[in-house]
């Protein structure tokens, strides 16, 4: 694990409690000493954690955020290219960029746990945050089907279900239900900030909708500005709907269409169904093709899918 933050920090708890030899690196020495006081494996040794990773052909999980990636790259790139390489960052196509460019892209598949708090740090994480929850892992066009196989397994060690996507696809979905809402929530937050009274009356809605307002700012901000041609389209929609509802109230007529076009939306989204992906073999014939597309219509993978070698 490069990085022992919350997400960093709890993939080394996840994977840790499924049986797995899991040792990491934090650049801050006190991240290091409380996770080394509960028995975990961690230095602020860079080097010396890549070193180890090379000679044991380790997973190297990158868990830091977009502005650290060329940095760590690059040490990996002159301590461990070998290592097959995974990530957890929030948005993908800029770190397949900076993986390309320090080109290590061949070791690469990209992975995204949905999973957070507005939490950070090593405190903060826990061995059970990625139980249930959606793991993307990418099928970019360049991905080895073993180093996939290893990502999958280590999303399904640490509870998630893995769903399948191309890393401009991950971006352009996570631009709406991830990114969208943190800039709405920010706004939302801010005008209440402005209205007195309104946080000694404020409950659930207000609770629900700005939660993730509460996310450390840098990481906010790492993520907007590293997806922000995905971002711009949906906030663009965004606004177009809030406009029109602002015409609506301004003239006195019904808020029909925002409101009824929301609850809908909503109400599909409760009864989305996500069927499990059983019948694709890693490796085989158009293998990425076929995950993307069944990941695209909801399908995720709760158990290992076979590859080529295992089927023999
Ligand atoms: P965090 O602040 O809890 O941890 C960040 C880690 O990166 C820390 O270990 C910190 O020491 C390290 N780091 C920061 N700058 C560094 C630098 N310049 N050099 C070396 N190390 C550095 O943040 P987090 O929530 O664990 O986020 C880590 C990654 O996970 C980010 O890429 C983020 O996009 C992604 N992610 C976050 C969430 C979430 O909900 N917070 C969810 C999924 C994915």
């Amino acid at each position: 694990m490069i990085g022992l933050g919350l997400i960093g920090g709890s993939v080394m708890r996840a994977a840790a409690a499924a049986g797995r030899e899991v040792f990491g690196y934090n650049r801050s020495m006190e991240a290091v000493q409380a996770a080394t006081a509960e028995g975990f494996d961690a230095t602020e040794d860079l080097d010396a954690a890549l070193t180890r990773a090379a000679a044991g052909d380790a997973l190297i999980v990158l868990a830091v955020p977009v502005p650290a990636l060329a940095q760590m790259l690059g040490h990996i790139r002159d301590l461990a290219p070998q290592c097959p390489l995974t990530d957890v960052t929030s948005v993908k196509t800029c770190v397949l960029d900076e993986v390309r460019a320090v080109g290590l892209l061949d070791r690469f598949v990209g992975g995204h746990p949905m999973a957070g708090t507005a939490e950070s740090g090593w405190a903060a994480g826990n061995a059970r945050l990625f139980v249930g929850a959606p793991w993307v892992i990418s099928v970019d066009d360049h991905v080895d089907p073993d180093i996939w196989t290893l990502v999958m397994n280590l999303a399904l060690d640490c509870g998630a279900v893995v769903v399948p996507a191309r890393s401009d696809e991950h971006d352009a979905a996570a631009a709406t239900i991830s990114h969208l809402p943190h800039l709405l929530a920010e706004a939302l937050a801010a005008t209440a900030g402005e209205v007195p009274l309104a946080f000694a009356l404020a409950a659930g809605s207000f609770r629900d909708g700005t939660r993730v307002a509460a996310t450390a700012p840098d990481l906010v901000r790492a993520m907007c500005e590293a997806n922000a041609d995905q971002v711009l389209p949906v906030l663009d929609r965004t606004l177009d709907l809030l406009n029109l509802a602002r015409t609506a109230l301004a003239e006195g007529s019904p808020l029909t269409e925002l409101v009824d076009a929301g609850h809908a939306a909503r109400v599909r989204y409760d009864s989305f169904r996500r069927p499990e992906i059983v019948t694709i073999v890693v490796g085989e014939d158009n293998w990425r093709e076929a995950l993307a597309a069944e990941g695209r219509a909801g399908g995720v993978i709760r158990s290992a899918l076979p590859t080529l070698d295992s089927r023999g």
